[in-house]
């Protein structure tokens, strides 16, 4: 027997097979029911038991629209779409926006690098107080700025000099010459002319000589010829060399105690290393003074002192006195040399992987030491 309530309004909804077997097997059953043009139903079936549980059960259904319950879920869903696309947006607007904050310093660097010229080295990258990966990057490239302003400026230092060193024995020769062409002149007159020429020739050429060794040490083309060199012969020829010339000037050239060892390296250069610090010692020393060349050993390095009693460098020379074209006083010394000697001795000191000291007061002499490596049995 079947009986219905009245406020289905002669719906019926039919359970599935197994879930009124289920229900008839005594089990309470959930289901929802679906037909085509109608709302949902959610059904529960209740197995009705007499006592003695011997015959089947009745079933009681009661049914509750799921209408409400859908278009709450529909919402929902709709909320959820909008809310996910929502959370899409701003998560691609707040990504873009951070990651353009985040590279706008990368972009000023870009622009910087682009600019930089050998005009503008004085452009530099502000991207303010920052400690992080984008901080360092900024600061390299500022100081590689720097370095590049620091280099272009000594290049054109450098253009200055040459061109004012090369002008000056230009100079004299053009006014020596005019002059001398001014009226007929003995052959007397002629051949001291010629002699001042051939000074200022031989001191352009050794300029020049000068420029091209040093380019070349620069540019890493300059080869050493290594071999082993014996610091005592190296001594006495360079003392043999510069004893004419000491004579000249009237200064005592010595020699004292030097070591009798070896050295790995170019014969040649390092003769033109030494004969360029006696050459400055017997140059800045008065007549009557004294010029010492000697040598110590020290931790498997050999030291080749010269020591001059001459005029000294003062302080706030001394620190500039291995730069190129750089004479503690020019108006002076111009005859004296090219103003390139210290930078060559420096140069071939360091392609040995040694290096030249210097300690001196103005007026109370200099000493320069040649520090270089022993061959390895030496040391
Ligand atoms: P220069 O050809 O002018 O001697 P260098 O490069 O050899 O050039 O030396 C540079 C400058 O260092 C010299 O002009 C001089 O002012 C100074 N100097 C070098 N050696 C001595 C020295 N023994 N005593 C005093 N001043 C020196």
């Amino acid at each position: 027997m079947r009986a219905q309530s009245n406020d289905l309004e002669g719906e019926s909804f039919n359970i599935s097979i197994t879930a009124f077997d289920r229900a008839k097997a005594g089990e309470i059953v959930y289901e929802t029911v679906e037909k085509p043009g109608h709302p949902r139903l959610r059904v529960i079936t209740l197995p009705i038991m007499d006592r003695t549980k011997t015959t089947s059960p009745s079933l009681v259904q009661v049914a509750t629209l799921l209408d409400d319950f859908d278009e709450t879920m529909e919402r929902l869903l709709i909320i959820l779409i909008i809310g996910a696309l929502t959370s899409v947006g701003v998560t691609i607007g707040a990504g873009y926006y951070m990651a353009k904050k985040a590279l706008k310093p990368v972009d000023k660097i870009r622009k910087t690098a682009v600019k930089i010229s050998s005009r503008n080295l004085e452009e530099y990258i502000d991207i303010g107080p920052r400690k992080d990966e984008l901080g360092k990057l900024a600061d390299t490239f500022n100081a590689m700025i720097s370095r590049l302003r620091d280099a272009f400026q000594r290049i054109n230092q450098f253009s200055i000099d040459v061109s004012h060193e090369l002008k000056t024995p230009l100079t004299i020769l053009k006014g020596s010459t005019d002059v001398a062409l001014r009226k007929e002149r003995d052959s007397h007159e002629y051949r001291s002319l010629l002699t001042s020429h051939l000074e200022e020739i031989d001191r352009m050429s050794q300029i020049i000589d000068d420029l091209l060794l040093l380019s070349k040490a620069d540019t890493g083309k300059m080869q050493l010829n290594i071999g082993d060199v014996d610091v005592r012969d190296l001594v006495l020829e360079v003392f043999m060399d510069m004893q004419i010339l000491a004579e000249k000037k009237n200064v005592d050239l010595i020699v004292g105690d030097v070591e009798d060892v070896k050295l790995k390296g170019d014969e040649l250069k390092l003769r033109r290393m030494l004969w360029n610090i006696v050459d400055n010692g017997i140059k800045y020393t008065q007549m009557g003074g004294k010029v010492e060349i000697s040598s110590t050993l020290e931790d498997g390095y050999v030291r080749i002192n010269v020591r001059d009693t001459g005029v000294g460098i003062a302080d706030e020379d001394i620190s500039y006195i291995f730069d190129r074209f750089y004479r503690a006083d020019r108006a002076r010394k111009r005859e004296s040399g090219t103003g390139l000697g210290l930078s060559i001795s420096k140069w071939i000191a360091e392609a040995h992987k040694g290096a030249i000291e210097v300690r001196s007061h103005a007026s109370s002499g200099s000493l320069f030491s040649l520090k270089l490596p022993l061959s390895g049995g030496d040391a």
